[in-house]
């Protein structure tokens, strides 16, 4: 089970830095190769480099050493282990059901297991672990790597888990079918065809949005897609980015302004003209390539205000004391 507290109340983190952008940009030349995973990778990708020094320093403190100090490395680590026996439980936080057709979302309704336990889901797991990680505090020594364990922290909790839970289910919950319908499981029992092969509609939006515009417009490298999407952060959405990163109340995330989001873009452009047997191909390919890239956009923008909100003020202050 997972455990909640009270979040405590932090005031809002410093806004975005667009400059920094492009000045990563320069810096870029990251490789990722996992098929199947670029969504995870593009969201991470997007939000390090709008991560604040002191949060850049914190993350990479909570980073297992083979991550090399690369968040983005093991932001599919969630999708990698919920098969396994001991993980078994975390399988249903990566997604939300709502009722058929209703085309909307409500935490109180819709966010539990199959089994009723509610909290359950992918917002309640964005909760959970933002939760967890307000109880950080930065190792004394913060040059050397550090892998907070379980019995390193006096509250019991792997930060080091929360911080890759919660990276990945920020992209989990931004793909508008892990929002979706009940009865065909966010479109995982849809069959449809994607050009000329078949998939069904869940991997068309997980994955194939992603391949077919990486091999189309991106030299079939992720990182240019990235690269190319940061450039519209910084340029025809700034304007945007601050509202996006924004949570009522000054809360630290609010996921279900995402979801609710989430499952409206799945009414309106992926169940659309996507019934079962139906042949997908350019018009729905162009028309919904704008909504994957400005969905990651959003989550990596959103993961990096949370990360931001997170360890900026706690390791600032931290720095400001040495
Ligand atoms: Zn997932």
């Amino acid at each position: 089970m997972i455990i909640f507290w009270e979040e405590k109340e932090i005031k809002d983190c410093r806004t975005l830095m667009l400059a920094v952008v492009v000045l990563r940009l320069l810096q870029s030349g990251v490789s990722v190769d996992a098929w199947g995973a670029d969504g995870h990778h593009a969201t991470c990708l997007l939000a390090e480099p709008l991560l604040a020094p002191a949060t850049l320093k914190a993350v990479r403190s909570l980073l297992p050493e083979y991550a090399k100090g690369s968040l983005a490395s093991l932001c599919t680590w969630p999708d990698d282990i919920k098969w396994q026996h001991q993980w078994r439980w975390t399988s249903p936080l990566h997604y939300i059901d709502t009722p058929d057709f209703l085309c909307r979302y409500n935490y109180l309704r819709d966010c539990h297991n199959e089994y009723g336990d509610k909290d359950m889901c992918v917002s309640g797991a964005i909760n959970n672990f933002t939760s967890q990680l307000t109880s950080f505090q930065l190792p004394l020594d913060l040059a050397a790597p550090y892998l907070m364990t379980k019995h390193d922290h006096p509250n019991h909790y792997n930060l080091t888990e929360a911080t890759l839970f919660l990276a990945h289910f920020v992209g989990d919950i931004h793909q508008p079918l892990h929002v979706g319908f009940t009865s065909d499981a966010g479109g995982n029992t849809i069959s449809v065809h994607w050009y000329k092969r078949k998939y069904n509609l869940h991997h068309i939006w997980d994955s194939e949005l992603i391949n077919t515009a990486k091999q189309r417009f991106y030299n079939s490298s992720l990182s240019v897609m990235v690269d190319a999407i940061l450039l519209k952060i910084g340029g025809k959405w700034v304007g945007e980015t601050k509202s996006w990163g924004a949570c009522a109340n000054h809360g630290i995330s609010c996921p279900d302004v995402y979801a609710a989001e989430s499952i409206s873009l799945a009414c309106k452009y992926a169940y659309r003209n996507a019934t079962p047997g139906s042949r997908l191909a350019d018009e729905y390919f162009l028309s919904r390539l704008p909504i994957v890239e400005r969905r990651l956009a959003q989550g990596g923008v959103r993961l990096a205000f949370i990360l931001n909100r997170l360890f900026a003020q706690t390791s600032d202050s931290l720095i400001n004391q040495k």
